[in-house]
């Protein structure tokens, strides 16, 4: 069961610039376009943003934590590591306008196998910033085949665009359920 008390931990992963702060804004912001419900703004810290969000007809609670990149800054490796170990669900960006990215994202894949050796972790592979069509420099059946192999979702959005970021958010609480019902 999820409540106020017990909130889904879903953690942002992906290399430094691909997205995930503006990710965390779109959640913490602005109302959900694709459905009427609204939700009051709520931020714990800088980097945790609680809150609750109804998807098919059903309310969900989302902690979400936003990580940097151990690669590009050292001193925060353990909190990305504590992020690895405790998160319910997990979002691994990279930029379609960024292979080096991309390598990143599956590098992290490998990474939070060994912190969640258990199959069901609910994972969503998010191609971002899609609306750079003339930048890109990963393909869309190059990020679905990783997917594949990653035995996880696979998605592209926009957040500049708002564009399917709340589609990634509902995915991932989709596969919690599904994996909380099968239980
Ligand atoms: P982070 O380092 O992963 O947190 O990345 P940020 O969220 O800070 O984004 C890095 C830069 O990319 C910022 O200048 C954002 O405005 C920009 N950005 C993020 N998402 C998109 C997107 O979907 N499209 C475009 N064009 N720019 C984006």
């Amino acid at each position: 069961q999820t409540g106020p008390g017990n909130p889904y931990r879903v953690v942002l992963l992906g290399a430094s610039g691909v997205g995930k702060t503006a990710f965390a804004s779109i959640f913490a912001g602005a109302a959900d376009i694709q459905s009427d419900f609204t939700y009051e703004k709520c931020f714990i810290s800088d980097e945790v943003c609680e809150k609750t969000v109804e998807v098919d007809g059903e309310p969900a609670t989302i902690t979400l934590l936003d990580t940097w990149d151990a690669e590009t800054d050292t001193d925060c490796q353990s909190s990305q590591q504590c992020n690895m170990q405790t998160g319910d669900a997990y979002l691994l960006l990279y930029s379609i306008t960024d292979r080096p990215s991309f390598l990143r994202a599956s590098e992290l894949r490998i990474t939070l196998r060994q912190f969640r050796p258990v199959h069901h972790t609910p994972i969503i592979l998010v191609g971002n910033k899609c609306d750079l069509v003339r930048r890109r420099e990963v393909s869309v059946s190059e990020g679905r085949a990783c997917a594949a192999v990653f035995d996880c979702k696979f998605i592209e959005t926009s957040a500049a665009m708002q564009h399917n970021v709340w589609e990634a958010f509902h995915g991932i609480v989709r596969q919690l359920r599904l994996r909380r019902d099968s239980k």
